[in-house]
């Protein structure tokens, strides 16, 4: 079982000890470390900390809707009735992994209240509180401006939030996506495509990337406002690079046919 120490004197390898991070993780590519001692870890060797805390439950697809919005309408009328309110004490989705919930559950953390897209975090209340309905993803963008960085722990860019907000600034098309309040059903645009594609981004961003391991988990730590920057240029360059290339990816080929 790794230690408090162990993570501490890796992560401090990092030298992110003046900066605010947007973190991802994986517990299992760790081998055997506690999601608690972890998160101390990361509390005690950077700024402050937020994370993803999405809950897809709330989501509920329509019978019908906008075109090239990719998804396909009334397909899922019995997941529609499996829909949950979302609510501030709801758990993380168990898709973002179990540091994000421990996180949550934090007497110190503070929550947003986006129905899918909330965000988690300690120490980032003015970061978490700039999200809104109609800008899902400005957390990420405050947190730029602050010199961020972004943390990947044993997880890597198919899974790192922050390129979607990228995606967005360089103008790629953002799809529309309704969820269940306890007032009433919202819609909630910019919703983001799909991430699958995104280990693309590994190469151009290698200058702004540091590494360590920890354990048999390979720890990055990416500067955010230059993945921002590398990947709106991606994107210039390319209108549809860091899509995947699943031939049914609805979001994917949204983007190619808009
Ligand atoms: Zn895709």
């Amino acid at each position: 079982m790794l230690s408090h120490s162990d993570l501490k004197s890796g992560l401090l390898r990092l030298d992110l000890g003046k900066h605010l991070v947007i973190a991802h993780a994986s517990l299992k590519a760790f081998g055997s470390v506690d999601a608690e001692t972890l998160l101390n870890a990361l509390l005690d060797t950077t700024r402050g900390v937020i994370m993803p805390a999405f809950t897809y439950k709330t989501m509920l697809n329509p019978e019908v809707g906008p075109p090239n919005n990719g998804m396909a309408y009334g397909t899922q009328v019995d997941l529609n009735k499996l829909a949950e309110a979302f609510h501030a004490d709801m758990p993380v989705d168990p898709m973002m992994g179990v540091l994000a919930e421990v996180l949550r559950k934090h007497p110190k953390a503070l929550r947003s209240s986006h129905p899918i897209q909330s965000f988690t975090g300690i120490h980032a209340d003015a970061i978490l509180n700039s999200q809104s309905i109609f800008d899902s993803l400005a957390p990420i963008g405050v947190l730029a401006d602050n010199d961020g960085w972004v943390l990947l722990l044993g997880v890597d860019h198919a899974v790192n939030t922050s390129i979607h907000y990228a995606e967005k600034l360089a103008g790629r098309m953002q799809f529309i996506r309704w969820a269940l309040t306890r007032e009433r059903a919202v819609e909630c645009p910019g919703f983001p495509g799909d991430s699958e594609g995104f280990n693309a981004i590994a190469g151009d961003v290698e200058k702004y990337t540091r590494r360590v391991e920890i354990g048999g988990a390979l720890v990055q730590a990416v500067h955010l406002k230059s993945l921002i920057q590398a990947v709106m240029q991606k994107i210039r360059e390319d209108p549809f690079a860091l899509l995947c290339d699943r031939a049914d990816c609805e979001r994917c080929n949204a983007v190619r046919w808009s």
